[in-house]
């Protein structure tokens, strides 16, 4: 698959390198370059936009980004 069409703006995808550098290397490589479709700030942009994306979420953590899109689409 190509690679994320967010990669430019995403926050997670741009940050500097933190504790495990390694780790996000390997996020990096399984969600933005290979499949974004169950990336949890992929799912948070798309459903709503990136101001709703909390800091700290990582790509892996899809059933958060479910729940955080239902809960604040029902505050809508
Ligand atoms: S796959 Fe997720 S973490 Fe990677 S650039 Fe896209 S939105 Fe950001």
């Amino acid at each position: 698959m190509p690679d994320c069409e967010y990669i430019n703006k995403c926050p997670f995808y741009n940050k500097e390198p933190g504790d495990t550098p390694r780790a996000d290397e390997v996020l990096k490589h399984l969600y933005c370059h290979k499949d974004n479709s169950k990336c949890a700030i992929y799912i948070i942009v798309t459903a709503l936009d990136f101001t709703k994306v909390p800091k700290e979420i990582l790509p892996n953590q899809g059933e958060i980004a479910r729940m955080i899109v239902e809960e604040l689409k029902m505050l809508e």
